[in-house]
This record gives structure tokens, C-alpha cells and sequence, in this order.
């Protein structure tokens, strides 16, 4: 591994430090083309050129890399200890024997020290060196109601902005049938370590972006990221009574894995619009229940809303106001083993504000007539010590 000059990723592909990933690619791709090997045969400055372009690349082209890329780099510009561990040294990946260009990367068992071995390293017993696969983020969406349709329960259809894992290369980065090596800079360790006074500092692989291994020939269809961005339409069954800040798990609808680990999981969380009319608190529903004066005094049976239909309610003679009616299984509908509420409706009595004539002399005549006194027991009680 040769120490030395840390190697200048932006340079490499002619991109400012401030390039964004569009840029990026694009320059990779002109600079991949013109230099790879199979357009310059036998030409070995183009093809240390193309190596050149495709580690820029693998350092600059997924923004954790990157960022990972930018830290050290920054350090070490400033001119830190440890400059000359050499995260440099891509090259000679098909170690002593193999030929040119075609050896190393068409996996065609190479010389000595070629693939084979390699390979039997990473997929056989190369035990937990490397970070090891990581599980995808967790997704969450907030989901609206209505308050019926927390009510009755409802079927939504939803579009997810997520990375999937890619098809064609399950998500490993490399091109079907190309190889993954072992990291040279950090030996499949995925970590190393700098030493810093009197301190051994130890950060992700920047040649690895923390892996362990390395591709060679990147997937096409994901460009190495081993992910791709989709769109997806989510079929959500809201049960019936679903309550506000109420979470649905989907199994396996979050971020795809690290390089083919399973993905993350979807979390749907629910927010319940408020009601003009009902005020739901755990599964009963709570209303204000208007009666006339006359109503309340005299009795009658009303016309109650609930969320799921009319109801006929008694109201006996002489209810007051605030006096508080329960209608028995007319709240929300019991979920998960809870059990199904009430409805409860609580009384207030109107007094109007206009009386039409007639209702004015009819009332007037029952004040003359009525022998209540409705301030009787306060005068009473106002002499009390
Ligand atoms: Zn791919
Ligand atoms: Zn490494």
C-alpha cells in the first residue's frame, strides 16, 4: 500500500467541491466512458486514469460516503498527524499474478492470490470485520381523518417516497458477475484508526465508506448505490374506531437495507380531525344536547345525534340543565380487546331570546299562576352563619 498523497476526489472528476450528485454523475460517466479500458486497449494511463475516476467516484457518489470523504480530507488538508496512512492505494487489487484490466475485473480466476480466495474471505469466514448489515430506517407518515372515518374505519391509498433495494444487484452495488474485494486501505475492517498525540483515533474506512469491501464495476441500474428511489402506492385498512396518535405498523414498507438487509418498517400515525358537534374521549362520544325549557319541565322524547345515526331519546319531566344522558354502546366501536363506548349526551336548556305574542302571553300567564319561587331555598340559606 503505498503512502503518501491523499488523492483528490473532486480533482479526479473535474467537479468543485460545492458539485451536487447530479454533476457528479455526469461527470463520472463522461470521464468513465472516454477512459475506460475496453475503448483504450493496452493503454495503461487511461486505465489508471479510469481507477482514478471510478474510486472519485465511489467516494463522492452517495452523499454518506461522501461526507464521510469530506471529514478526514478536511483534516488531513490541514496537515494532521497520520497523513501517510495512505487511503490512497486502490490499486493492484488482483494482487501478484494477475494480468491487465480483464484479469482483475472480469473474475475469470486470475493468477495467484486472484479471486477465488477473495471471495471465499467474504462470503465465507470473514465473521463480523466489517460493519455489519444494517436493518433500513424506519419510515413514518402522518395520515389525516375524518372523524368518521376514524369512526367507521376506511381504506386509504397512499404514495410513499422511499429507497428500495436493487433488483438487479440485490442491492451488493456491483454488476452482475463483477467482483467485490476486500478493502485494501482498511484490510475488510471497515474502521481505521489514526493516530492522533497520544491517542489512536478509529473512523469509518473512507475508501470503503465503513463496508469492508470495495466494488470494482458498479451496478448500472443503481450506479454502486445498491438502492433506488421508488414511489410507492400503499394500500392502508384503517380499523373502525382508530384513535388520534394511533400507530399502524407495516412490516417491511420502510427504507431498504444496507446492501440487501432487510428493510425498515412503516409506521402510519393517525391524526383525527376534531368534530363540529362530537368530542370524542377515549371510545365515548361526549355532545351538548339542546332542550327548550318546556322540553326539560314538561318531558319529551328527542332527536339525538350520534356519529353512526339518529337516536330517540327520553327525556323525563323536570331534567335540568347540565344533567348529563348516557345511550349505551353509541360511541366508538371497541378496538384491540378496549370496549365499545357510550354516547353521552349532556342537557342544555335554551331559554329563547324572541317570543312570538301569543307564546308571551301564555308564559306571562304561567308566571302569574306559578307558585314557585325559584330563589326561595338561596334566601334561606343566605341567613345561615
Ligand atoms: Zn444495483
Ligand atoms: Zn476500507
Amino acid at each position: 500500500m503505498s503512502a503518501g498523497k491523499i488523492k483528490d476526489y473532486y480533482k479526479a472528476l473535474g467537479v468543485g467541491r460545492n458539485a451536487d450528485q447530479k454533476e457528479i454523475k455526469n461527470a463520472y460517466r463522461k470521464l468513465a466512458r472516454k477512459h475506460h479500458p475496453d475503448a483504450n486497449p493496452n493503454d495503461k494511463k487511461a486505465e489508471d486514469r479510469f481507477k482514478d475516476v471510478s474510486e472519485a467516484y465511489d467516494g463522492l457518489g452517495n452523499d454518506k460516503k461522501r461526507t464521510e470523504y469530506d471529514q478526514p480530507r478536511e483534516y488531513f488538508a490541514a496537515g494532521g498527524p497520520g497523513a501517510g496512512g495512505g487511503w490512497a492505494g486502490a490499486g493492484g487489487a488482483g494482487g501478484p499474478g494477475a494480468g491487465g484490466w480483464q484479469d482483475v475485473y472480469s473474475g475469470g480466476g486470475g493468477g495467484a492470490g486472484g479471486f477465488g480466495s477473495v471471495f471465499e474471505d467474504l462470503f465465507g469466514g470473514r465473521g463480523g470485520q466489517a460493519s455489519p448489515a444494517a436493518k433500513g430506517e424506519d419510515l413514518s407518515y402522518t395520515l389525516t381523518l375524518g372523524f368518521r372515518e376514524a369512526f367507521e374505519g376506511t381504506t386509504k391509498r397512499i404514495k410513499i417516497d422511499r429507497r428500495q433495494t436493487c433488483s438487479t444487484c440485490s442491492g451488493a452495488g456491483a454488476k452482475p458477475g463483477s467482483q467485490v474485494t476486500t478493502c485494501e486501505t482498511c484490510g475488510g475492517r471497515g474502521a481505521v484508526a489514526q493516530n492522533q498525540g497520544f491517542f489512536s483515533i478509529k473512523q469509518a474506512c473512507p475508501t470503503c465508506g465503513g463496508e469492508g469491501t470495495v466494488v470494482k464495476e458498479r451496478c448500472r441500474t443503481c450506479g454502486g448505490a445498491g438502492t433506488l428511489p421508488e414511489a410507492k402506492t400503499i394500500t392502508v385498512n384503517i380499523p373502525a374506531g382508530m384513535k388520534s396518535g394511533g400507530k399502524l405498523k407495516y412490516r417491511g414498507q420502510g427504507q431498504a437495507g444496507h446492501r440487501g438487509a432487510a428493510a425498515g418498517d412503516l409506521f402510519m400515525i393517525a391524526q383525527v380531525r376534531d368534530h363540529p358537534i362530537f368530542k370524542r374521549a377515549g371510545n365515548n362520544v361526549h355532545i351538548d344536547l339542546p332542550l327548550s325549557f318546556t322540553e326539560a319541565a314538561l318531558g319529551a322524547t328527542v332527536r339525538v345525534p350520534t356519529v353512526g345515526g339518529t337516536v330517540g331519546l327520553r327525556i323525563p319531566p323536570g331534567t335540568q340543565n347540565g344533567q348529563t344522558f348516557r345511550v349505551k354502546g353509541k360511541g366508538f366501536p371497541k378496538s384491540r380487546g378496549g370496549t365499545s363506548g357510550d354516547l353521552l349526551a349532556k342537557v342544555q336548556i335554551e331559554v329563547p331570546k324572541e317570543l312570538k305574542p301569543d307564546e308571551r302571553e301564555l308564559l306571562a300567564r304561567l308566571a302569574e299562576k306559578s307558585k314557585i319561587d325559584p330563589r326561595a331555598q338561596v334566601m334561606a340559606r343566605a341567613q345561615e352563619q
